[in-house]
């Protein structure tokens, strides 16, 4: 085994562990929760080394990325997880199959076509807006994305309807300088709203490496952990 991938494999136990220590505290069985590899900015290396260590879920956050490393493993389940723009949409149909960044109807628009072009289908996540929940300071900073909370139905509506797309539950990401367990929690709320008018909408898909433990506190079905497995991320230039 090389040297990355004997840090891989001691990173991925570190994150089992604190997975599985949380699905205790939260009273969950730890099957309840998939582990999403974030492996943005990382080589397809990496992505092939987690694989042998049995990782089966990955995300990208650029569908430049996603293009590139998703054909050397196309056994894997690739998720895509960033802002999309929608002329990128046929080519994350073509490599992803679940978008967690479903974020306005003319997405869905095109995704839908996209999928039916690919011929697949495309499992949607909404990506909810938790800046509610954030400190007047940090609504300042950089919006971290998604649709208001009271906008979710009528997006779940437009994908329920959509040939190619599922609708398949929610995804945020906690607002800086927040308490990640509030923003969790309400994002759980959300999430139960839409299940009761879509039952197979029952994906939450929340937490990273740094707030995992309070995602599975509320709820999380998906944790999209990318530090916490690879290390420190260079920004791609
Ligand atoms: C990068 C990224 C992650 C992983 O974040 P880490 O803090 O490195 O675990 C999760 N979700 C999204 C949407 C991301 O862009």
């Amino acid at each position: 085994m090389t040297d990355r991938a004997e840090e891989l494999r001691g990173n991925l136990e570190q994150v089992q562990e604190r997975i599985e220590k949380a699905c205790q505290a939260a009273g969950r069985a730890r099957d309840e929760v998939t582990l999403v590899a974030i492996t943005k900015t990382f080589p397809v290396s990496d992505v092939r080394a987690l694989a042998d260590l049995g990782i089966t879920d990955v995300g990208e956050n650029r569908e430049q990325e996603l293009k590139v490393k998703a054909p050397d493993c196309p056994d894997l389940t690739w998720h895509f997880v960033g802002q999309l723009q929608s002329k990128k949409s046929r080519s994350v149909a073509k490599y992803a199959s679940v978008v967690h960044s479903v974020d306005r109807p003319s997405l869905v628009d095109a995704l839908s076509k996209a999928a039916v072009a690919e011929e697949k289908s495309l499992r949607c996540l909404i990506q909810v807006s938790l800046a509610a929940y954030g400190s007047a300071d940090a609504a300042t900073g950089a919006s971290r994305g998604g649709v208001e909370p009271s906008d979710v139905l009528a997006l779940a509506a437009a994908i329920a309807g959509a040939d190619g797309l599922e609708i398949g539950g929610v995804m945020a990401v906690a607002p800086l300088g927040s308490d990640a367990g509030d923003a969790f929690a309400g994002l759980r709320e959300v999430a139960s709203r839409l299940r009761s008018e879509h039952p197979g909408a029952d994906w939450i898909s929340a937490g990273m490496t740094g707030d995992l433990e309070a995602a599975i506190q509320h709820g999380a079905t998906h944790v999209r952990l990318g530090r916490a497995l690879l290390g420190t991320r260079t920004p791609l230039g």
